[in-house]
């Protein structure tokens, strides 16, 4: 698919809301236009997945026979990078390299979780008890993992064909049917990998596409009373009334992937040359726009004022600009919408006196840009340090010793994820253990593989995602005990 037919076809999708307007964020120009799929698609949606779950003419394959097809879909996004990478820039205001390698990680997913749809297995067991009823028995048991059925899979813009990805391989690999709603903000790259999943031999109706807002396409699904499972990435509000929707309908089950506020802990003996340019990727990266991002740095007292001089070095010198110009390593906020929100945090910062090293403003250029900002003196109850600001925005705050570093970084609702920096072995794997987040840093930022399970602690989420972990949210267990 060419990038203009897809700015095309959305266009043409039958729908019976709002007409949804799409933009580029780095020019404010509106790029396309598509309607709100409306609640009687979305339960046309969801009545075809269910007819394909019942017909079993995907999960009733041979393993083998699902495995070749996530294969397929993976080299069919390989081949399709191009007109992806260039659909994320454009869409999500991506930088091309973050593009490409997005695009890349997500084809992965596929063919990770192609190599686990052989891999579904449960345990058995030769049981000889009195069991609950006192009567000498002898029993064969076993489990048996199968998938929910029907699946609802919902995602947030700032990493849309991951996002996608992420949710809908290891569904397919456990052999659910789906529907998939991407963020209004974002649907182009789903078109396109819509189309990959058909011609790579998804069955129709397996994994049927939805567009639409949350509060319409998204709350619909959720509400649904024949959806068995939401798997959800987004903020933890959002991720609040999913819970309560699926409470009032089905009590289905529930997954979340929802927000962060990362501590970043940094001791005097940590190396330096490394721990400075991490830790500024690792939340500036996207413009701040990644859960993970390493938004609360703790730096010991010693080191404070050299690591502050590092932090504001970069951010005042990372290029800063749409795709399409030369050299950016960050992009811009994804909407008006966003770009108020971290112009509210950093006006409600000025009220309270923090100390702006740099930034702190909007670019004076077109796009939703705001200049990586470095703010120190920040009281611990304020709304800049215990919020997720989900934009270029980092507090930095000193330390005196190991405890108060500790108490600083878990002072906190959210626990995603979290970073030590030092050389100290001892304390680098002691600080692993009492940090209370979903996934612990030594020594590195941002790492991810489709290997290593990922999700929140507290309240930045529900059970997991990658991994075998990440297979098992789309299965459930039954178990079976046979008389000998
Ligand atoms: P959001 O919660 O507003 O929206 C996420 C998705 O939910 C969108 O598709 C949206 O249309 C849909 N939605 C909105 N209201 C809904 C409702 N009432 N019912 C059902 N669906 C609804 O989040 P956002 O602002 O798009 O994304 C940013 C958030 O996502 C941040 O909080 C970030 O931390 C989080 N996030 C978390 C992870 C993770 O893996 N933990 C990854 C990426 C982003």
């Amino acid at each position: 698919m060419q990038l203009q037919t897809v700015l095309d076809e959305i266009q043409k999708r039958p729908g019976t809301g709002d007409t949804i307007p799409v933009f580029d964020p780095s020019t404010e120009e509106q790029i396309t236009e598509f309607k709100d799929c409306g609640p009687e698609a979305v339960n046309d949606a969801v009545a075809r997945a269910r007819e394909s779950f019942e017909s079993g003419v995907w999960h009733g394959l041979p393993a083998s026979e699902r495995a070749k097809v996530l294969w397929r879909v993976g080299e069919l996004i390989d081949e399709n990078a191009d007109v992806l990478a260039k659909l994320e820039s454009l869409n999500a205001g991506m930088t091309p390299t973050q593009a490409q390698g997005t695009v890349t990680v997500s084809a992965e997913f596929f063919r990770y979780y192609a190599g686990w749809c052989s891999k579904i297995e449960g345990i058995a067991a030769d049981v000889h008890t009195g069991g609950l009823t006192g009567i000498d028995s002898h029993q064969h048991a076993y489990t048996l993992k199968e998938p929910y059925g029907v699946v609802g899979l919902i995602f947030p813009w700032n990493g849309p064909i991951f996002n996608f990805c992420a949710k809908l391989a290891p569904s397919l690999a456990a052999g659910c049917s789906s529907v998939v709603k991407p963020a209004e903000e974002t649907p182009l790259t789903a078109l396109v990998l819509d189309r990959i999943l058909t011609e790579a031999g998804v069955p129709d109706g397996v994994a049927n596409l939805l567009l639409g807002y949350g509060h319409t396409a998204g709350a619909a699904i959720t509400a649904h009373p024949d959806v068995e499972k939401v798997a959800f990435t987004g903020s933890t509000e959002v991720g609040r009334e999913i819970v309560h929707a699926a409470g009032a309908s089905n009590l289905k089950k529930v997954t979340l992937e929802l927000g962060g506020k990362s501590p970043v802990v940094v001791f005097d003996d940590a190396d330096l040359k490394s721990a400075i340019p991490m830790a500024a990727f690792g939340t500036f990266i996207h413009s701040g726009q990644a859960c993970v991002c390493g938004s609360r740095i703790f730096v010991q007292r010693s080191v404070f004022d050299r690591f502050v001089e590092g932090l504001a070095n970069i951010a005042n010198t990372l290029p800063q600009g749409g795709p399409t110009e030369e050299g950016v390593i960050i992009g811009p906020l994804i909407s008006q919408k966003q770009l108020n929100r971290v112009l509210g945090y950093l006006d409600q910062g000025k009220s309270d006196g923090v100390e702006f090293v740099t930034g702190g403003h909007r670019r004076d250029r077109k796009g939703y840009f705001v200049h990586p900002t470095v703010v120190t003196n920040v009281a611990t109850t304020s709304r800049l340090f215990q919020e997720e600001i989900f934009g270029p925005v980092v507090s930095v705050i000193p330390f005196d010793d190991e405890d108060e570093a500790v108490a600083l970084a878990n002072d906190t609702t959210y626990g995603l994820a979290a970073t030590a920096w030092t050389s100290n072995l001892g304390r680098a794997h002691r600080i692993a253990k009492r940090l209370k987040a979903g996934t612990v840093g030594l020594n590195c930022q941002m790492q991810f593989d489709h290997s290593m399970p990922f999700g929140g602690y507290k309240q930045s989420g529900w059970g997991y995602e990658s991994g075998k972990a990440g297979l098992e949210t789309y299965l459930q267990t039954k178990i079976v005990w046979a008389q000998l």
